[in-house]
């Protein structure tokens, strides 16, 4: 009886725990999401151009600092909004408008998307940042950075059914300027690395202190002294031919951290 009673148990476990996996999304590898156009990480062009990127903002101030550096070198560059801060701040993000940058969704509430996450609680985050965005600017946002970095197939696909595309950023252009490593370190970081077709990852807010505005001082105007034109992250794309490094030996560097199972 005893044994009957265990191996229903265990019979019952293992239906349960195979039921679950089926319930997890699966990922691709990253070459197939770039193949499919529904991830980018960076452009594949003979052109020296680069995007910038800012996440998590807008902030009154680190915001406001880092358009005054942008204008003064005359660059354009992609905005990640969470939905939470536009509505706080709607005035920021009609002056990041104004002055002719580009305004995307990294969701409502900074939401760190993982295998648990639900559909309807994904597309839930991405439309109120979209309304939020388009309730300010009258435009609705064609870019989504998933905070982190964190993709999968259902992630991924919520954003390309509301007609968003996903954009990660070059691994070797990610600046941990969010962990104050210092003005020199996010320049080198940068400068060092500087490839045609670059995606680079910035904040324009972080708690404390920002060292991205100083940082910023120094690469821009070293950037144009390299040749590099920095533009949106949608121009970017356009300009490349929306053309992306797929099958390429460095593209292989893709980090198990960013893949939410
Ligand atoms: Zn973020």
């Amino acid at each position: 009886m005893l044994r009957k009673v265990v191996v229903v148990l265990l019979c019952s476990c293992l239906s349960f725990s195979t039921l679950e996996v089926h319930a997890w999304p699966s990922q691709k590898s990253r070459e197939e999401y770039e193949k499919q156009g529904h991830i980018i990480w960076e452009a594949k062009t003979d052109q020296p151009i680069m995007a910038l990127t800012f996440d998590d903002g807008p902030d009154p101030t680190q915001t406001i600092a880092i358009l005054n550096v942008l204008k003064k070198y005359g660059v354009k560059s992609t905005f990640f909004v969470l939905g939470r801060r536009v509505k706080q701040h709607p005035e920021i993000v009609k002056k990041v408008m104004a002055d002719g940058h580009e305004i995307a969704n990294h969701t409502f509430s900074h939401a760190y998307f993982n295998a648990g996450s639900t559909s309807s609680f994904i597309r839930q985050e991405i439309e109120r940042t979209q309304l939020a965005v388009y309730e300010v600017t009258g435009v609705k946002p064609t870019l989504f950075r998933p905070p982190g970095g964190n993709y999968n197939d259902r992630i991924i696909n919520t954003a390309h059914l509301l007609g968003l595309k996903s954009v990660m950023w070059s691994w070797h252009q990610d600046t941990k300027d969010w962990t104050h490593p210092g003005v020199h370190k996010i320049c080198d970081k940068v400068l060092k690395n500087a490839h045609n077709g670059d995606i680079v990852l910035f904040h324009d807010y972080v708690p404390g202190k920002t060292q991205t505005v100083q940082a910023l001082e120094t690469i821009l105007p070293e950037l144009q002294k390299k040749g590099f034109r920095l533009v949106t992250v949608s121009d970017l794309i356009r300009q490349s031919g929306n053309q992306q490094k797929v099958n390429q030996p460095d593209n292989h560097r893709a980090k198990a951290k960013h893949v939410v199972k």
